[in-house]
């Protein structure tokens, strides 16, 4: 039931839910614990897919988690770019390139127009920009919004793949240094 919710939530990952992604909203909607019209993303058509397949009425979107709006992508003026790098860590699917120093730039085709980069620069050089015909969503396809989806959910799991994995490997290498640190403490190294 989680998979069968997670796969109408829109997967822009903005946690404007209330929850740290589609997924977490999703687990939480099929516990019973949220309700099914706080996505603004999805909109009301979200919700209605939401109420068939659970079976229940549906309802007007919630207002508290705020309003349906058009599709947009963000873009960054690259002459105003510093490199601080906060612009990547905020963003839930991995959509920006750069390094420290250096300026960054959005990957177009993988930014789900979540937002959760903007506030974050220190310099305002995140603007947030509509999507245009023909990648707009009055000119998709069914089909070809299910695979934007696809591809967004894909790059958020492997981020947050990552993001374990990374936590991991600090974790282990903390450990090592206490042992050896231990281990100098005792005189047996
Ligand atoms: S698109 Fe945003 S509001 Fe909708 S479920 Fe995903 S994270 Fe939550
Ligand atoms: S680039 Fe910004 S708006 Fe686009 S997905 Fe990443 S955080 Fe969201
Ligand atoms: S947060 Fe702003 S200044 Fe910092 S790297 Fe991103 S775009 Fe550049």
């Amino acid at each position: 039931m989680i998979d069968q919710i997670n796969a109408i939530l829109p997967q822009t990952q903005c946690r404007q839910c209330g929850y740290p992604g589609c997924l977490p909203y999703a687990t939480a909607i099929a516990e019973g614990t949220a309700d099914i019209n706080q996505c603004p993303p999805g909109g009301d058509e979200g919700v209605i897919e939401l109420a068939n397949l659970l079976g229940v009425s549906a309802r007007p979107l919630n207002p508290n988690n705020g309003a349906h709006k058009p599709k947009s992508v963000a873009f960054i003026i690259e002459q105003d770019c510093i490199g601080c790098v906060k612009c990547i860590a905020a963003c839930p699917v991995d959509a920006i390139l750069g390094a420290a120093k250096f300026m960054h730039t959005v990957i177009a085709s993988e930014c789900t127009g979540c937002e959760l980069c903007v506030a974050p620069c220190p310099v305002d050089c995140i603007v947030m920009q509509p999507l245009v015909a023909p990648y707009d969503e009055a000119s998709l396809t069914k089909a070809q919004k299910t695979e934007r989806q696809l591809l967004a959910k894909q790059r958020y799991e492997a981020r947050n793949l990552r993001k374990t994995r990374e936590a991991d490997e600090k974790a282990e290498r903390e450990r090592q240094k206490r042992t050896q640190l231990i281990k100098l403490a005792s005189g047996k190294s």
